[in-house]
């Protein structure tokens, strides 16, 4: 048994949680700093199981957190990655409408691209099929976003890791059960070693919002898991688009809609999804692993009120998302980006990841935003859905902006 002590104690080292390390070392807030995550490696779940696309900032509504921290981000980022040599895919995206009365929302986009500080161009047909020469767009028109790259995820989060812990911060893995004792700023683990802290914060990403309970914080919040499974195209295929290329969303649901995105090898794997099905566990990779029946049936109660009552035109998600994981509906919505493309260029890819979509039970309502919340002595992380990833060095800024860190270190 241990008496741990620290400043800042982070609990979850996904990519949020270590850009919050990084951040907190390079503000000169603290050098006492531990991370503490319940399994063994670290990046095994979202942050190393994500498209891995640097976004630019198209989508988000400007004065949204995630409007604020997009472009910031993914600028940060990329030149850290870049100064580390690790894997990187300039390669760029383009958005095309898969019907013509979709064209009106790529405005919409370059509207909300343009207020959020990111570059944006109309393409016409010519110009999309320059560069994916058999990409389909309803309307002849396309918009191109040059600055959207694609990391190799993992890396990222392993080569993170690393520096933190050349810079002193200590990691504590495998912490599955522990108990909180929110009033004497202490963590008690499994076997009986003790973490003392001046200010805790919860990036569990998933189980963000249980962790968060613990501390009285966030009850009416509740996380919806959604399976991201992926295709991907085979080597033999005669169609290999070398740039992302996404459909137009629907703004109105957090997913982006099934889109083709290379990675970082030197010849890129295409990958196609992924897909956003309600999934039946937070950690529900594969088959009856990790499957969660009472947190299932609860939360397929609220996606068939969610559906009866239409919020936020959440029939649109049902009929057009929701089954996208079945082959002959995934293969129609690529169809959509790409009408040559047939079942046999692609095969399912073993990647595979879960959107972890907050619930608000008072509003009866999915959050779309990244959302931040203060408890004793702690800040809570809640909804760091996409593009957390990106975002993660900005999105840590905003945090320690935002939270009552200072007040509880002083
Ligand atoms: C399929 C998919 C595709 C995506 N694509 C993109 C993309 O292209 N670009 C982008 O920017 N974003 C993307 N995202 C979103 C992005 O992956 C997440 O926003 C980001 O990884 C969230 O990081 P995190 O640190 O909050 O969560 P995580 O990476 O999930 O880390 C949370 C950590 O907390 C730990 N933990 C949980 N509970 C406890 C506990 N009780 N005690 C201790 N530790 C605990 C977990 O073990 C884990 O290590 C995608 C997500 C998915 C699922």
């Amino acid at each position: 048994m241990t008496s741990f002590n620290c400043d800042i104690l982070i609990v979850g080292g996904g990519m949020v949680g270590l850009s919050l390390a990084y951040q907190v070392l390079g503000r000169g807030i603290s050098k006492n700093i531990i991370v503490l995550d319940k399994e063994d490696k670290f990046g095994v779940h979202s942050s190393g199981r994500n498209s891995g696309v640097l976004h630019a900032g198209l989508y988000y509504k400007p004065g949204t957190l995630k409007a604020r921290v997009c472009v910031d981000g993914a600028k940060r980022l990329r030149e850290w990655v870049e100064e580390r040599n690790l894997p990187l895919n300039a390669c760029g995206k383009v958005i095309v409408p898969q019907r013509i009365d979709l064209d009106s929302q790529l405005e919409v986009l370059a509207e909300r691209g343009k207020s959020n500080g990111a570059t944006v161009e109309f393409w016409d047909e010519h110009q999309l099929h320059q560069c994916i020469p058999e990409a389909r767009t309803a309307s002849g028109r396309a918009l191109w976003s040059p600055n959207t790259a694609v990391v190799k995820p993992i890396s990222v989060v392993n080569s993170l890791q690393s520096e933190l812990i050349e810079k002193g911060v200590r990691f504590l893995s495998g912490c599955r059960n522990w108990f909180a004792s929110p009033e004497q700023c202490k963590l008690t683990l499994a076997d009986g070693s003790t973490i003392s802290y001046g200010h805790l914060i919860n990036s569990a990403g998933l189980q963000a919002d249980r962790v968060a309970h613990l501390f009285g914080v966030g009850l009416q919040y509740t996380l919806l898991p959604f399976k991201g499974l992926y295709w991907k195209l085979k080597p033999e295929s005669p169609i290999q688009p070398r740039c992302n290329l996404y459909p137009v969303p629907d703004l109105n649901v957090p997913f982006l809609g099934v889109h083709f995105t290379p990675n970082t090898e030197a010849t890129p794997t295409i990958s196609i999804g992924p897909t956003a099905t309600p999934a039946w566990g937070r950690e529900n990779y594969r088959g009856l692993q990790a499957i969660e029946p009472l947190m299932a049936a609860s939360n397929l109660s609220i996606l068939a009120r969610q559906y009866l009552a239409n919020r936020g035109g959440f029939r649109r998600y049902v009929h057009e998302q929701a089954f996208l994981s079945l082959p002959p509906l995934l293969l129609n919505a690529a169809q959509q980006l790409i009408p040559e493309i047939k079942s046999e260029y692609f095969s399912l890819s073993d990647k595979v990841g879960i959107r972890s979509q907050l619930f608000n039970r008072d509003g009866q309502r999915l959050e779309d935003d990244f959302l931040c919340l203060d408890g004793p002595h702690s800040t809570h992380v809640l909804n760091a859905i996409s593009p957390a990833f990106t975002a993660s060095f900005a999105l840590a800024d905003l945090i320690l902006d935002q939270s009552s860190l200072a007040n509880n270190l002083s």
